[in-house]
């Protein structure tokens, strides 16, 4: 049978990328682009929506779009499988969203509960740039006009999908079957979810300052691993402790597997036994941190190295984007036509309406 999914993920310029969105989203991007069960697969940097809230920093967004191709390359994702790009390249993106805008009502984006958490961190209260509000509807024009069936993301995407599967369902209903309806694809591991920051708060996030970083070095990594959050109640080595809202052990659940027993804290035959001795009380944090620290340097370094590799070719990486905005564009279009069609406002490409409003004219 022929390859069916078509798989759209991205992320905004606003920062370099940490490990909130690697097992969000970026661990499973590149399973998926080795397993190879996929008709296309796309990647995009968000430029044009960090814009949304940074509009006074375009030096930031511009300086980020070379991180975090960066980091996609250092992750394993490959240009040769994968189309990279940068969504501002795409116009017919803006041109899409221009359309859905009229698809979807004020107090429907209002209700969004992601973009309500996003409005409150940035104090945007008062002043809500039109484009931040309404980014669940470019966001819905970036997944559908891939006609994306899969998007790997996090937990906090799932409202954005929503809406965009709402757009896809009232749009075909209107204008006849043209859109595809998009699913997301949420990790299988709840820790990963919605991985917390190093400070505890319930969301790493480049925006809060709370991050561990896929390109921090091997110091910066064990210095904020060792200055984790862990439990507030846990002050000598004796007292018991809690795992809730712990979040060292949050990112154990994340990363652990079982051969990092062997090779870290042979003491311990599993996650569960030292999660059952830190409860009892007798486990000190700093041996946990430790744990973790060889865990995250271990499945760093390799993509660190990678990162330097490539950082040695800039220019070569600006021109794997540029031939990869032209294959997505040229995607971009061909379902842009479609949708210019379902909409009857492809009137230059339509000789038999021309020939039909001659007739009808004449006829007067
Ligand atoms: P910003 O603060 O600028 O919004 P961000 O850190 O939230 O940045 P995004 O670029 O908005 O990152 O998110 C890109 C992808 O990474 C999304 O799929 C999102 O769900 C996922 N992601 C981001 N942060 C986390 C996290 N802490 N845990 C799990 N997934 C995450
Ligand atoms: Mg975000």
């Amino acid at each position: 049978m022929a390859k069916q999914q078509v798989i759209l993920t991205g992320d905004r310029p606003t920062g370099r990328l940490h490990i909130g969105h690697y097992v969000g989203s970026l661990r499973s991007r590149v399973e998926l682009q080795n397993e190879g069960d996929y008709k296309q697969m796309f990647v995009f940097i968000a430029d044009a929506q960090a814009l949304t809230d940074n509009i006074d920093n375009p030096e930031k967004v511009r300086q980020n779009v070379i991180e975090v191709a960066l980091d996609y390359l250092a992750c394993g994702l490959d240009p040769k499988q994968v189309t990279l790009f940068i969504q501002s390249q795409i116009p017919e993106l803006c041109e899409l969203s221009f359309y859905f805008m009229d698809l979807v009502s004020v107090s429907r984006l209002q209700r969004n509960p992601t973009v309500k958490t996003e409005i409150q961190m940035r104090g945007f209260e008062s002043s809500i740039p039109v484009g931040f509000f309404t980014y669940p509807i470019s966001q819905a024009a970036d997944i559908t006009a891939f006609r994306a069936t899969t998007v790997p993301a996090g937990e906090d995407q799932k409202p954005m999908i929503e809406q965009a599967t709402e757009i896809v369902r009232r749009f075909n209903h209107i204008y006849g079957e043209t859109l595809v309806e998009p699913q997301i694809k949420l990790p299988s591991n709840a820790a990963c979810l919605r991985l917390p920051g190093t400070d505890g708060k319930a969301k790493m996030s480049k925006s809060l300052g709370n991050c561990i970083y896929l390109a921090d070095t091997a110091d910066e990594v064990q210095k904020k691993v060792m200055s984790m959050y862990t439990d507030p109640t846990h002050i000598h080595v004796s007292d018991p402790g809690h795992l809730e809202g712990n979040c060292v052990f949050t990112y154990l659940d994340a990363f652990c597997k079982a051969e990092h027993f062997e090779r870290y804290l042979p003491d311990y035959p599993n996650l569960d036994e030292l999660k059952a001795h830190y409860t009892r009380g007798g486990l000190g944090d700093m041996k946990v941190k430790r744990f973790l620290a060889n865990i995250l340097q271990e499945e760093l370094e390799p993509i660190r190295n990678r990162r330097k590799e490539f950082e040695q070719d800039i220019p070569g990486v600006y021109a794997m984007l540029k031939a990869g905005c032209e294959t997505a564009r040229a995607t971009a279009s061909g379902v842009l036509d479609d949708v210019r069609r379902a909409m009857k406002i492809n009137y230059f490409d339509d000789a038999a309406l021309i020939a039909a409003q001659a007739e009808r004219f004449a006829s007067k």
